[in-house]
């Protein structure tokens, strides 16, 4: 499969106010495949929101470059959509209206066809009945799923999220990702999900890429082989509590893994690599 998003010898040093270079990321490399839902998970400071900058062409790597279908990304670009930690929705706007927003800010005004998409897919998020309603009358959950919907209008062919779902409560956290993971599917969209929840990453992904230190490194690339359908039946598939267990080590020990430990070899790959689970012969 042709690789769509490319991350080619990235890295990333901001410059402070006083023109001290601060290094956030170290060169990594990891590509994503057209339609695969890849999550990024690592500690506070490691870059992750970083490389959702540099994804979303909001700022340019000071080495290597990232590539969308075989092109730099030099600026901001259409074919990817932002879903920020917090929706940011107006006050004083209705849901739909908060959706329509952005197309209305860049095309200076709003078709009847683009008022039907915006319904058909608030429809689909389970906000079919709220579209006038104002978002102080929403739910945490509700007002994420309008910054997720009014993301999805502006039909980008990639989605990234930055800890869409940290300010949720457990179980509608949960419910989110499933929800998530159906209209992204349904939608055909390529996913970068960053997170800092181990267990989410692991149960919404087909991969997972970790991050770790400061400045941030990739750890490692690991393909997420669990049943196609993910549902709270996957918390109890007994890999998944290797997957997690794996890159929970990772992170509480960071750079090395068991493997490496006896072989010295260094954690950073840029090929995903299946974690080992229990009953296939080591932990
Ligand atoms: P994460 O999202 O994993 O918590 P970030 O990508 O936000 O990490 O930050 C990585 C590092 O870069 C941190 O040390 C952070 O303080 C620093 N950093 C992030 N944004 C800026 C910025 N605009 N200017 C300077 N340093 C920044
Ligand atoms: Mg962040």
């Amino acid at each position: 499969m042709k690789n769509y998003v490319e991350f080619i010898d990235v890295g990333h040093e901001y410059t402070l106010a006083d023109g001290q270079r601060m290094r956030a990321l170290s060169p990594i490399n990891f590509n994503i495949q057209r339609h695969e839902f890849v999550s990024v998970v690592g500690p506070s400071g490691c870059g992750k929101s970083t490389l959702l900058r540099l994804l979303s062409g909001l700022i340019q790597p000071t080495e290597g470059e990232v590539r969308i279908f075989d092109k730099p990304v030099t600026e901001p670009q259409d074919e990817v959509g932002i879903v920020f930690q917090k929706p940011t929705l107006l006050p004083w706007k209705n849901v739909l209206d908060n959706v329509l927003f952005p197309l209305r800010h860049k095309f200076g005004r709003v078709l009847p066809a683009d008022k039907q998409r915006a319904s058909q897919l608030l429809e689909m998020a389970g906000l079919g009945s709220y579209q006038q309603h104002m978002p102080g009358e929403l739910s945490g959950g509700m007002q994420q799923r309008v910054g997720i919907v009014r993301a999805l209008l502006l039909s980008p062919d990639i989605l990234i999220l930055d800890e869409p779902f940290s300010a949720l409560d457990a179980l509608t956290r949960e419910e989110m990702g499933f929800e998530l993971l159906r209209i992204c599917r349904e939608q055909k969209k390529t996913v970068l999900f960053i997170t800092h929840s181990i267990s989410e990453a692991v149960l919404l992904s087909d991969r997972v890429v970790v991050l770790g230190g400061r400045p941030g490194e990739l750890v490692d690339n690991i393909e997420i082989d669990l049943p196609g359908q993910r549902d709270n039946s996957t918390l109890q598939h007994p890999d998944f509590a290797a997957y997690t267990r794996t890159i929970r080590n990772y992170i509480c020990a960071p750079h090395k893994t068991g493997e490496q430990e006896k072989t010295g070899e260094s954690a950073k790959t840029d090929e995903p690599r299946k974690a080992v689970s229990p009953h296939k012969g080591a932990a």
